[in-house]
């Protein structure tokens, strides 16, 4: 390991060619003019104007949900991990772990042998006692759990680390996919699948323990708690004592499922989705003991298949391409790369980051972050609705609020974790092991702020609410996000205002019930909050609007967050970028003016072309509205983009100035 990884940074040190950027990678200055359709008016739909060209020509991959610049990035960054760990020697564990994948003779040989082991173990269960402590000992082991189990800051005490059970047990990605007419193609898939499974397990009437299966999932979903209703963090927020959840819930042996899963000497847990808890527990209680072993054998088979033989792998596919849409299975290169990547995070992006992570990029995005803050202070400062006190806290948090760019100062240990050339369905299970007891370590304990939730060599960003902190890895400061090369308005349309959205949720509908020192405490007067909902109110009910699949509309709650937050961005960003002119006006360049620039980057930044089935798993269970209205949705809330293309009454995406959004 060692070896391999000087290796690496010596190799980028001599070749010094992976940084080399003297000209922009998009365009003469940073953005693709050919993508544009100069025929679509821009107040008609500013996203096609901006991509509508590029949309027409192009075809999504049949291995791939969407095409568009987040994908272009995630496949540059995968060609780099896969030069990294192709050439990584079998005796390192990211080359043994790679290596075990790609061995495909093997993995046919071995076929189904060592997933038969597991499940004979759960075909032992012989009482529900038992069953429960299965449930535990699964997480960071085999199958899957009715509950989750998360190990986070308490956030009412956010410098401790406390352990949170949710809501789970369903194999589709959402509740919506059982009780909604909308998803019934996916439900068939998913029975066929289960029905596949329990066949391969051995079960002697699989069609019919498939359909206990699914009434099982069905009966699970009706109890979970909606998308939107999960990430109001005062609802998810219930923090209880082991006797009062036992007094709760008390059909599951709560001391002992827990010991299985290796926590012990818990006073307080906190549960998430509450009623849901209470009811997965009862049907826990009134369902039959060999149907919940067929689910635990369905949800197991399909977590391991990847990891088995090809008819495993094909069958798991049936199923998961009628969730995402696409048409061919990715070809085993990235399939390992991303196995890789999942397994030893931090090891690959510590050669990741010294081999294509310039030192100079880490430098210029702190400058950056620096201006975005001065600028969402001075929004702040200018808000009309917030009052004084408010405004003093606001500014408190946001200048308490610390900034990681790159990678984590402290690289994570992969030294305990034993990876055999010839095992991959061990390897991979002993991952999972190694990775549980990783965040297992930290219950109870202060948190450590130097952790990321993210790998340097992912493609995002994120605030991490409950500590205060903004982190942005490697992975998304390149072209056409942030290129060194590129004209400032730019890097302001694009990184700025990713930047600016990150800032922003520490103030949004969740961000303003946390205070500085990332506790869960209102720091808003009532007022604040009565004119704050007022205007997010009135972005909600444009976004409500928006039917990005024939037939299914935005959700406004689910979406509120990230909206407000693409919207704070896009404002924070321009203000930033005027800011650093230094009062001069912008140049001209190639005809564009410094605001048409900075507008045209920033939906360059979203370009994308999805599969309807995987926009409908979009909007069905995350937060972020669809590409097409990340663009739409903020930039006709901003006057100075009417300004900037000339944008008028009688246009399809036209705002009276008194109906736009005034939040920030
Ligand atoms: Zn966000």
């Amino acid at each position: 390991m060692r070896i391999f990884l000087l290796a690496a940074v010596s190799a980028a040190a001599i070749s010094g060619a992976a940084f080399a950027a003297e000209k922009p990678m998009y365009g003469a200055w940073g953005v693709d003019l050919t993508a544009r359709d100069v025929a679509v008016k821009p107040g008609d739909d500013f996203n096609k104007y901006a991509n509508g060209a590029w949309e027409k020509k192009t075809t999504i991959p049949a291995d791939q949900a969407s095409a568009g610049v987040g994908y272009d990035v995630y496949n540059r960054s995968q060609d780099q991990l896969r030069t990294l760990i192709e050439t990584a020697d079998a005796s390192t564990p990211i080359g043994a772990l790679y290596k075990s994948f790609t061995d495909e003779a093997k993995v046919e040989q071995v076929d189904d042998a060592p997933l038969k082991a597991d499940l004979a173990k759960l075909a032992a269960v012989s009482s529900k006692a038992e069953l429960a402590k299965a449930l535990g000992a699964a997480h960071g082991g085999f199958g899957p759990d009715l509950f989750s189990l998360d190990i986070y800051p308490d956030a009412k005490n956010p410098e401790l680390n406390t352990l949170y059970i949710g809501q789970s047990g369903l194999g589709l990605p959402d509740r919506d996919y059982y009780l909604t007419d909308g998803f019934k193609p996916q439900l068939a898939a998913y029975t066929a699948f289960a029905e596949r499974a329990l066949k391969m397990a051995g079960y002697a009437d699989p069609a019919k323990s498939a359909a206990d299966v699914i009434a099982f999932e069905t009966a699970i979903a009706k109890v979970s708690w909606a998308v939107a209703d999960r990430r109001d963090i005062d609802k998810v927020y219930n923090p209880v004592t082991m006797d009062e959840l036992k007094a709760y819930a008390p059909e599951v042996p709560w001391a002992d499922y827990l010991a299985a899963a290796g926590v012990t000497g818990r006073s307080q847990v906190v549960l998430g989705e509450k009623s849901a808890v209470r009811d997965i527990a009862k049907l826990f209680a009134d369902t039959p003991l060999e149907t919940l072993k067929a689910w635990q054998t369905v949800q197991g088979v399909l977590e391991m298949s990847p990891y088995l033989s090809k008819r495993f792998v094909d069958s798991r596919f049936d199923y998961i391409k009628v969730l995402s849409g696409q048409t061919q299975l990715r070809p085993r290169w990235k399939r390992g790369v991303q196995l890789v990547d999942g397994s030893l995070g931090e090891l690959v992006g510590q050669a990741y980051v010294a081999k294509y992570f310039p030192p100079s990029s880490k430098a210029q995005m702190v400058d950056l972050i620096a201006n975005l803050k001065t600028a969402m202070a001075e929004r702040i400062q200018k808000a009309p609705w917030m009052a004084p006190a408010t405004k003093q806290a606001a500014l408190a948090k946001l200048s308490k609020m610390s900034v990681m760019v790159g990678y984590p100062d402290k690289w994570r240990d992969y030294s305990g974790l034993k990876l055999d050339v010839t095992d991959l369905y061990g390897n991979v299970r002993r991952s999972g092991a190694f990775e549980w007891a990783y965040t297992l370590g930290d219950l109870g304990k202060p948190v450590d702020h130097g952790k990321w939730g993210m790998t340097p060599q992912t493609v995002n960003a994120y605030n991490g609410g409950l500590e205060n902190k903004i982190v942005f890895p490697a992975g998304i400061l390149q072209a056409p996000y942030f290129d060194p090369a590129a004209d400032p308005a730019v890097n302001y349309g694009a990184i700025g205002a990713v930047i600016g959205h990150e800032i922003s949720h520490g103030f949004d509908d969740q961000g303003r019930k946390i205070d500085d020192t990332g506790k869960l405490r209102d720091w808003w007067t009532a007022e604040d909050a009565k004119r704050f909902e007022a205007q997010a109110a009135v972005l909600g009910g444009q976004y409500g609007t928006y039917e990005p699949v024939p037939g299914m509309k935005i959700n406004p709650a689910l979406t509120m967050g990230e909206n407000i937050a693409d919207l704070a961005g896009l404002q924070v960003a321009y203000d930033a970028y005027h800011a650093a002119l230094k009062g001069k006006p912008a140049p001209v360049v190639g005809g564009m003016t410094g605001d048409q620039r900075f507008f045209l980057a920033f939906a360059q930044s979203w370009q994308d072309k999805s599969r309807d089935d995987s926009l409908k798993q979009q909007m069905a269970s995350d937060p972020h509205s669809p590409s097409n209205f990340r663009v739409i949705g903020p930039t006709r809330n901003v006057d100075a983009w009417y300004a900037a293309f000339g944008v008028k009454p009688g246009d399809k995406f036209y705002l009276p100035p008194e109906k736009r959004s005034r939040i920030w």
